[in-house]
């Protein structure tokens, strides 16, 4: 066992250098930049040490197209004998740069323990961890039973319907067993799932007239501005009070959340057509988009119901009000149990590494874990990974050497654990 620790030592400069390498292909999504040259890198590295590579693109997911191709990789290493599968996903894409950068954000500058750069931590020090811990398991374990899988997706950042959801339902995860999920969630912590997603746009319904006299009309913003102070008043002192057994960090996303994304009513601002002044209507139409988080305690339908009886409850109010909303997208909670496989082995090795007991902790977004969870039909999923999950997305992104190095050692005594029966 302590071989295995010395031989991921043993590969630290590996490991910087192959993180910096991740870092420097700039993997941009949106657009969806450079997916193919990545997978091709992570080809080119794995394939000469008996990795059976396959390259799969997600023809016809959003945003694929003949300049932005959806390309994902598995790679896959046959043990010895047979045994579980055990497969670590990483996505390979990473969000905008933004503002506020004081490194170059594609340059993986190594300054003491901390490489920077867009993507260092959400994911590809993650990913760089993954694949040190199963190199130095392969080398120390030759003869290991079952199978490891390392796979790099695409566009996690916006769905992974290109990326996990597409394997998924090719069934890429029908033989797996157990699925780790590097995201940057601290070395020391399991993170179980996620809550749940619902995003609806509400629009409500007026007539337009002259601004000059609004009463001819009926103004679909006044009818919006009922319809938010109806939430004032009863929805969000509700939703505050609704709690989980879900270990959700952070602790104030153990509540039931409501955001309201945008809200657009009247003329269209700063349209290409704009001349200066808006022309003087009544608007007929108001829009917003809810961003409703729920908890594996609510149910989907009640969650809907709450909104619809809400909307009802405006009408009831105001007689000329009609209203839709339109449904955009849903995600239901996921949480694997405790007892799982994978749960158990990662807690002991976190133990062994670091000296001390996990944290179980529950993630307040969705990550590729809901699509593992619904399309792969696999419960037996964590994400634990390397990193600060508040540098996630922010100017100045870092990854700890030492961090990856300490996770990198934990996922190849879970591979030992679950690949040797040692
Ligand atoms: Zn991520």
């Amino acid at each position: 066992m302590s071989h295995l620790k010395d031989a991921i030592d043993e590969r630290r400069d590996q490991l910087i250098t192959l993180t910096q390498d991740l870092i420097r292909i700039p993997t941009l999504n949106p657009p969806g930049r450079h997916y193919r040259d990545i997978c091709e890198y992570l080809e080119a590295r794995m394939s000469p040490q008996g990795w059976r590579c396959e390259l799969v693109r997600a023809h016809g997911s959003p945003g694929d197209c003949e300049e932005f191709p959806r390309w994902n990789i598995i790679a896959r290493r046959q043990g010895a004998r047979p045994g579980d599968c055990v497969h670590f996903n990483s996505h390979h894409d990473v969000v905008e740069v933004g503002h506020g950068w004081s490194r170059d954000p594609f340059g993986a500058e190594l300054d003491g323990d901390r490489i920077y750069g867009r993507g260092a931590c959400d994911m590809k020090g993650g990913l760089a961890a993954s694949i040190i811990a199963a190199e130095a398991f392969v080398a120390t374990h030759p003869g290991h039973a079952g199978s490891i899988e390392i796979s790099a997706t695409a566009d996690e950042e916006s769905g992974g319907y290109g990326g996990v959801a597409h394997l998924a339902g090719q069934g890429a995860f029908a033989h797996v067993d157990h699925v780790i999920i590097p995201e940057p969630l601290h070395k020391d912590r399991i993170c179980l799932g996620h809550r749940g997603v619902w995003w609806a746009e509400i629009e409500t319904h007026g007539r337009i007239a002259h601004g000059s006299m609004p009463f001819l009309g009926d103004c679909a913003v006044r009818h919006m501005g009922a319809v938010l102070a109806e939430m004032e008043a009863a929805l969000w002192p509700l939703l505050a009070g609704k709690h989980t057994e879900m270990p959700v960090i952070p602790e104030g996303a153990r509540s039931s959340t409501l955001n309201i994304n945008s809200i657009h009513g009247g003329a269209v601002e700063q349209a290409a057509d704009y001349t200066g002044l808006p022309a003087p209507c009544v608007p007929d139409r108001c829009r917003i988009v809810i961003d409703r988080r729920f908890l594996i305690e609510e149910d989907l339908a009640e969650v809907k119901a709450e909104i619809a009886a809400l909307m009802e409850r405006v009408k009831a109010q105001r007689p000329s009000f009609r209203y839709e909303i339109r449904d955009l997208f849903e995600v239901i909670p996921s949480m694997t149990d405790k007892e799982a496989p994978v749960v158990r082995t990662t807690a002991a090795a976190i133990r062994d590494v670091l000296g001390r007991e996990a944290g179980y902790v529950v993630s307040p977004g969705t990550y590729d874990q809901k699509h593992i969870d619904r399309i792969g039909k696999l419960k037996n999923c964590i994400a634990y990974g390397p990193g600060v999950l508040d540098l996630a997305h922010q100017p100045d992104e870092w990854i700890g050497v030492q961090d990856m190095s300490d996770s990198a050692k934990v996922m190849a005594l879970v591979l030992e654990d679950l690949l040797t029966g040692s």
